[in-house]
């Protein structure tokens, strides 16, 4: 009897297509949204880490200098985490899953040549504009150092003038003051 229970779906199953394919022969179509791999447009990042602080895994490192950006696929559990994170956009989830290997091992990625050299130049540039900021502040601190002083000096001397003068009216007012008083008696 319970055989008969599971007939209708039978009958039906002949008529309808199989629900395995023929992987590997056909390739596997992956859903939409599917997490496979995390893929990066390498130009487009700008070095700032913030992936690599984000991942649970540890399993990115990035080298802002050199212009590369690693990462252990077998380590990294497609969390997804470092694609929201990224300022840049440049990271996002490709289909496919991570191949099937026997050692571990890190994939780096490098940015082409005429992106690291653009890059190099904006540092110079950028290096050669604090150092000019640098310079121009120093030398305005000193200049203002020189005025301040010189208005000291002058400051100085003209109290110094007044000093004189003073001591001056002092002295030739002296005689009146000094003068003897006349002998009594005549
Ligand atoms: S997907 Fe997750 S585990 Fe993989 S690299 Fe990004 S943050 Fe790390
Ligand atoms: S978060 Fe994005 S821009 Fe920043 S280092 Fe990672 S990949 Fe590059």
């Amino acid at each position: 009897m319970g055989i008969l229970k599971y007939a209708p779906q039978a009958l039906k199953n002949l008529f309808l297509p199989p629900v395995t394919t023929s992987y590997p022969a056909v390739p596997f179509e992956y859903p939409e949204g599917s997490r496979g791999h995390i893929e990066i447009d390498i130009d487009d990042c700008i070095g700032c880490g913030m992936c690599v602080r984000c991942c649970p895994c540890g399993t990115l490192s990035v080298d802002r200098i050199k212009g590369t950006w690693s990462i252990d696929r077998f380590d990294c559990i497609a969390c997804g985490f470092c694609v929201e994170k990224c300022p840049k956009k440049c990271l996002h989830m490709a289909k496919g899953y991570q191949t099937p290997g026997g050692e571990k091992g890190s994939v780096t990625y490098t940015k082409s040549p005429e992106v690291l050299a653009a890059e190099e130049q904006k540092r110079q540039e950028a290096a050669a504009k604090a150092a000019a900021a640098k310079k121009a502040r120093e030398e305005a601190a000193k200049k203002k150092a020189a005025e301040e002083a010189a208005a000291q000096a002058a400051g100085g001397a003209g109290a110094a003038a007044q000093a004189a003068g003073g001591a001056g009216a002092a002295a030739a007012g002296a005689p009146d003051a000094g003068k003897a008083a006349p002998a009594g008696g005549v």
